[in-house]
């Protein structure tokens, strides 16, 4: 039987790559299925979900930059990037009869609604997922940031970052076979040592509002439902 979850609403966020599977662009359907899946369990745990997804798979606005393009320009084109991955989440969980919502940053009435955090939390109490696109709807600003800002604004107890690896390590084990993976560490820790995680501002957001971090691997089929009842692999990041 499975066990009761730990946490009542969890915000996830995973970044575009992870949609892309072995592909080298876009968007792999069989992948989306198989996170959609993790969240339908999730769901069925009755745990409420809310998803950030990246769109580093399609489009990063700091790869304009640096050929020497408007980065304002680059960042829109990032976050609308956001907007086409989360609508194919959005395909996937409806597909699995999952109730789903995307609330976009940047209005978008034809596509999606637009995202507000009465709307946003309302959704979330009747049991919908809701998938947020368009970031945080300003440029320099990350998913990771859109992720700990949203998990804050809906009262999240957790933010769960999905990863290509089971939790944060002392360096990166698929370079350093012997680097060391941390079971719990605080958010000023991941801040003072600089550990690649989140970006600054998420971490910082997140120790602000006493938001744990659930750093795990977005590929263990079942993990997030696991972690959910404090089994599976991760590192845990709190004060
Ligand atoms: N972006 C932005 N503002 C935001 C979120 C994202 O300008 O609030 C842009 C930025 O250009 C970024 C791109 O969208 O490079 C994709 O987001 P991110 O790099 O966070 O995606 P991930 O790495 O998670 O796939």
């Amino acid at each position: 039987m499975a066990g009761a979850p730990i946490y009542k609403r969890v915000l996830l966020k995973a970044s575009g790559e992870a949609l892309m599977g072995n592909q080298g662009f876009g968007i792999d359907v069989s992948v989306a299925d198989r996170i959609a899946a993790d969240i339908a369990e999730a769901r069925s745990l009755g745990v409420e979900v809310g998803v950030v997804i990246g769109g580093g798979n399609i489009f990063r606005g700091v790869a304009v930059a640096s050929k020497g393009g408007d980065r304002v320009t680059g960042d829109h084109m990032g976050m609308l990037a956001t907007v086409i991955n989360s609508l194919a989440l959005r395909t996937s969980l409806v597909k699995m009869g999952v109730d789903t919502v995307v609330l976009s940053a940047i209005a978008m009435p034809e596509i999606c609604e637009s995202f507000s955090q009465r709307q946003a939390t309302g959704y979330m109490d009747q049991g919908k997922v809701v998938i947020f696109a368009g970031g945080t709807g300003n440029p320099f600003f990350t998913t990771d940031s859109a992720a700990a800002l949203r998990a804050a604004e809906v009262g999240a107890d957790a933010l769960f970052k999905g990863t290509q690896v089971d939790g944060i390590y002392s360096a990166d084990p698929k370079i350093h076979a012997d680097a060391e993976r941390y079971e719990r560490l605080t958010h000023k820790e991941v801040l003072d040592q600089g550990l690649a995680v989140m970006d600054t501002t998420a971490v910082a957001l997140a120790r602000e509002n006493n938001i744990p971090i659930i750093v795990y691997s977005i590929h263990e089929e079942g993990g997030f439902a696991d972690i959910l009842q404090g089994k599976g692999r991760c590192t845990t990041v709190s004060d």
